[in-house]
């Protein structure tokens, strides 16, 4: 008898632990319908999004890397009612996928897509209130870029959290791939910073065999 794998638990935890999440369904059948990849965080990760952001006392979000709104409406549900998440998305197409599916799931009034590369809606970012919490899922060549974005837009006791630090552990020999080398450059950036007390948890489930890191801004 084999043994059971760990997309099979990763069913059970989220079937048991997650659940639908209202709407949730509905969302994942929009990335299906339009085409789009399913490049989402699991509903496990999701709803720990979620949890870290309450956890936190989080008010205000800055999520780089939309899609189609899933992660970002998990941080939603993670805040207080007067909360805020400001969300940037390239993709004019992936917008407009996730503004649908935010105001379908009632948090729409909470969230700002910013439309265009991150790098170029995160300066017109500053001089607002700090963020308390930062997601990075985007373009993993800009990992270390968006780290340095994120410390000049957060304030210390702010968290950072990065998704797909491992990518199939390619990062400890990126060999020709750009995206575990640049993903190995941030984890280089955030162990070396001062400003950052970090760590990174592996993953194995659905999405294959990956991680994230976490940070605290000092
Ligand atoms: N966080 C989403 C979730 O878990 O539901 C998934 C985000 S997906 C992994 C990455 C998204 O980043 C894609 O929609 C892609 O179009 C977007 N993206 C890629 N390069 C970008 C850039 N330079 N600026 C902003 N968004 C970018």
């Amino acid at each position: 008898q084999s043994r059971p794998g760990w997309a099979e638990v990763e069913d059970y935890l989220s079937a048991t632990l997650v659940g639908g999440g209202e709407g949730m369904e509905a969302v994942i059948s929009s990335i299906d319908a339009a085409g789009m990849p399913r490049i989402e965080v699991a509903p496990t990760a999701g709803k720990l999004l979620m949890l870290l952001a309450r956890i936190q006392g989080a008010r205000r979000v800055l999520e780089i890397g939309t899609l189609a709104g899933f992660s970002t409406i998990w941080l939603a549900r993670g805040l207080p009612a007067d909360g805020h998440v400001t969300t940037c998305e390239y993709v004019p197409g992936h917008a407009a996928v996730a503004r649908k599916n935010l105001d379908a799931a009632g948090v729409g009034a909470m969230v700002d897509i910013r439309v265009g590369p991150a790098l170029e809606t995160l300066p017109t970012l500053e001089g607002g209130e700090p963020y308390d919490f930062v997601f990075i899922d985007a373009d993993k060549g800009n990992d270390t870029a968006y780290l340095q974005w994120a410390l000049k837009l957060t304030r210390p006791g702010s968290v950072i959290v990065m998704d797909n630090v491992v990518w199939e552990g390619t990062i400890l020999d990126p060999g020709g791939d750009p995206d575990a080398a640049a993903i190995r450059a941030a984890l280089d950036f955030m162990g070396a910073n001062s400003s950052l007390e970090a760590t990174a948890i592996q993953t194995a489930g659905s999405k294959g065999w990956d991680g994230f890191a976490i940070a605290v801004v000092k």
